[in-house]
């Protein structure tokens, strides 16, 4: 018999796993019923697509053990596996490759990782020390046993199974002095596991069941009769009345429907009734999925007509903007053989994803209103997404979104909405202050910031790199326009003040063309009076600034956009009178000087200096004298 070597990834996963790192064994075996379930439900699609002589009454999940064998047998009569599904699906865990062990990782490291890739199959061995599996395609005449016990490998025989499904036989491990594996061989234990996490499942679970009755009262003689129960209620979550849920069901149905490790962050029911009429159950995660902010990401939500299962992932139900959420939909209006083009254009789908569009944003407004807490929470992890929906789609959405989004604000140092920021305005501020940079406290120390926050105004701090991008798409918030504090647009001088700043520069116009030549990135040098006691500073005009200039610099291909630059010098700063007078007597020394002082403005800006050798002996020419 050959034996197979699990992928080496898939070795360190498993071994993880059998060594039972993750503290809750009890769901192996949601995992292999709701494997089971899967299996039911693509034959019962196949059935009616193909037109096979199947009826839904006919497919079971049941479940047996032995008490002296120390097995439990999880079947069921659904699609089954051809030997390559089995090498495929059993012999890899780790479908992504993208796994990172690390030496000494801690308990939750490890849980981590493996919650990450959903516990699935091979939970099964943290109670078991072997697994079969005996499985029949649909359309196959031959059958199939994988065995394994665990790291050392897997082998795959042909097997003599005369119905088509799956059987899964655990052995189930020897008792230890801190687990007790022997407590999963008892209906009772069973019967219980089947309640907790697999109630929904809309095939019956069946097992055979055995009672005691009391026959001689006198002689306490008791009889045995055994009898196949259903364990499930077969009800699907979402059909269910409310009420009748508790919050603790909808975490688990949650966790195994969709493997996560962590319960939701908020749960949204809606039954709808109308035009379409149909229930979803939603679920937004606590935390980003591993694989969130990668190509892999599938979005969707599970689509079933009536209980029964179209599509896995229909991914026209979501809008990109809320791609995290998961969950599912469940529409009589929608025809079961219905092909994935004739589906897309369905109308009623149309309805029901705008309606469920439009549900989760209400929760999402409503969450931000009377749970800030749990809102700031969600908006740390999903808030790049929304900010990304707004200007995508050329701003397509950005009025569905602009009241999700909130940014940083320097006076109250904490999250707001734009909402909160124009309420709180002074009487005499026409315009939405904001700063951008690499990080809050950077941010604040700008010389531009401080002038604005000097007259009590607040600017909202930006450190995502779309945030910018966002707010040039949303381009006003009630009538109020946004204005970066380092623009040249600022308008926070008196008449007086300008006055004098216009007389100052046209004084000095032949300096600053002299400056600007030696300059070629330079659009403009000019005097400043925002610059409070620092010398120097970039801004910028027109729509690029500074920091998405940035952005499109880390971009791989070169888009040709840049930031038109403006040089700003401080009137006030000995440096301004010093440069007047190296323009008049010292044309070398002048040059210098410029060089230094935009290659000063650059570094507080954030940007590379592209001769720094050059400029590092310049500055040593010039404090050596
Ligand atoms: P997941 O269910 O998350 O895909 P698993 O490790 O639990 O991951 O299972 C891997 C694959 O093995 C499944 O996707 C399915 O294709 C196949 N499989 C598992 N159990 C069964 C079963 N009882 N019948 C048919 N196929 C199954």
């Amino acid at each position: 018999m050959e034996k197979k070597e699990f992928k080496s990834e898939s070795k360190r996963l498993l071994d993880l796993m059998i060594n039972s790192i993750y503290t809750n064994k009890d769901i192996f075996l949601r995992e292999l019923i709701s494997n089971a379930s899967d299996a039911l439900d693509k034959l019962y699609y196949r059935s009616l697509t193909d037109e096979l002589d199947i009826s839904k009454d006919e497919l079971e999940i049941n479940l047996a053990f032995d008490k002296d064998k120390r097995t439990i047998t999880i079947s069921d009569n659904g699609i089954g596996m051809t030997k390559e599904e089995l090498e495929e699906n059993l012999g890899t865990i780790a479908k992504s490759g993208s796994l990172s062990f690390k030496e000494d990782m801690t308990g939750d490291e490890k849980a981590n990782i493996i919650g990450q890739f959903g516990v699935g199959f091979y939970s099964a061995f943290m109670v078991s020390k072997k697994i079969e599996v005996t499985t029949k395609a649909l359309d196959s005449d031959d059958s199939y046993k994988w065995e394994s016990e665990g790291v050392d490998g897997y082998s795959i025989t042909k097997a003599k199974k005369k119905d088509r499904g799956t059987e899964i036989v655990l052995y189930i491990k020897d008792d230890t002095d801190t687990d007790d594996y022997s407590k999963y061989l008892d209906q009772y234990e069973l019967k219980n596991l089947v309640k907790k996490y697999s109630d929904y499942i809309s095939f019956p679970i069946k097992m055979e069941c055995s009672h005691e009755h009391l026959v001689d009262e006198k002689k306490k003689k008791y009889e045995t009769h055994t009898e196949i129960e259903t364990l499930n209620s077969m009800v699907p979550i979402w059909k269910k009345d409310k009420n009748e849920v508790s919050d603790e069901d909808y975490d688990n149905f949650y966790m195994d429907k969709f493997s996560d490790y962590d319960k939701p962050l908020k749960v949204i029911t809606s039954n709808v009734e109308g035009m379409v009429s149909f229930k979803s159950l939603l679920f937004i995660p606590s935390h980003a999925p591993y694989d969130y902010y990668t190509q892999d990401y599938e979005k969707g939500l599970s689509l079933y007509s009536n209980g029964v299962l179209i599509m896995d992932k229909c991914s026209d139900l979501l809008p990109d903007y809320f791609s995290f959420v998961k969950g599912v939909v469940d529409s009589e209006d929608l025809s079961l053989n219905i092909s994935r083009e004739v589906l897309q254009e369905s109308h009623s789908l149309k309805l029901i994803a705008k309606n469920i569009e439009s549900k989760i944003r209400k929760e999402l407004e409503t969450m931000m209103k009377d749970d800030r807490e749990q809102y700031e929470s969600f908006f740390k992890t999903f808030g790049v997404q929304l900010k990304y929906g707004v200007y995508n789609n050329f701003g397509a959405d950005r009025d569905k979104l602009k009241d999700l989004v909130m940014f940083y604000s320097c006076k109250h140092d904490k999250l707001i909405s734009l909402d909160e920021y124009v309420k709180n305005m002074k009487d005499d501020q026409k315009e939405i202050y904001y700063a951008a940079g690499s990080n809050i406290n950077k941010i604040k120390s700008l010389p531009q910031v401080e002038r604005v926050t000097d007259k009590e105004y607040d600017v909202l701090l930006l450190t995502d790199y779309v945030d910018e991008f966002c707010i040039t798409a949303i381009q006003e918030y009630d009538s109020k326009k946004f204005m970066n504090v380092v623009s040249e647009d600022l308008d926070l001088d008196t008449e007086e003040e300008k006055e004098k700043l216009k007389k100052a520069n046209e004084k000095s116009e032949d300096m600053f063309k002299a400056m600007s030549d030696l300059l070629p990135e330079v659009d403009e040098v000019k005097f400043s009076n925002s610059l409070g006691k620092h010398p120097v500073s970039l801004t910028t005009k027109g729509d690029v600034s500074i920091e998405m200039q940035k952005v499109f610099d880390a971009m791989p291909n070169d888009m040709g956009i840049k930031a038109k630059m403006i040089l700003e010098i401080n009137e006030k700063h000995p440096i301004g009178k010093k440069m007047k007078k190296l323009f008049k007597e010292d044309k070398k020394e002048f040059e210098k000087f410029t060089k230094i002082l935009y290659s000063e403005a650059r570094i507080i800006a954030g940007l590379p200096i592209d001769n720094p050798t050059e400029i590092s002996s310049l500055i040593c020419d010039v404090i050596s004298k």
